[in-house]
């Protein structure tokens, strides 16, 4: 499934978007993440799902564009940490 967290508005569309098909649930991406936007556990989007998968928690949806600020400066933007971390590289970033 592909889940997407976050929200549009009048200045963009902010979404982090995860594969969970293709997530272990490994965590890297919270280990990795300084603005804690990431939980792992049971799947918020699908309750059937059995095995742990990555997730953004519900405390940063509406403000991700903000939680995401310190990692995405306006110019020579370097490699977002959680997207460096995952090792099966499932995340991705509207914005
Ligand atoms: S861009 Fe930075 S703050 Fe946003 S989810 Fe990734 S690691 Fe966390
Ligand atoms: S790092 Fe990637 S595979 Fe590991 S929990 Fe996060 S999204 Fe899933």
């Amino acid at each position: 499934m592909i889940a997407n967290y976050g929200y549009k508005d009048g200045s963009g569309e902010f979404f982090i978007t995860i594969d969970t098909d293709q997530c272990d649930g490994c965590g890297a991406c919270a280990e990795a993440c300084p603005a804690d936007c990431f939980e792992v556990g049971e799947d918020p989007i699908d309750p059937l799902r059995d095995e742990p998968v990555a997730f953004v928690s519900e405390a940063v949806r509406k403000k991700i564009k903000y939680a995401c600020g310190a990692c995405k400066p306006v110019t020579d933007r370097p490699p977002l940490p959680c997207v460096q971390a995952c090792p099966r590289g499932v995340i991705s970033h509207s914005w």
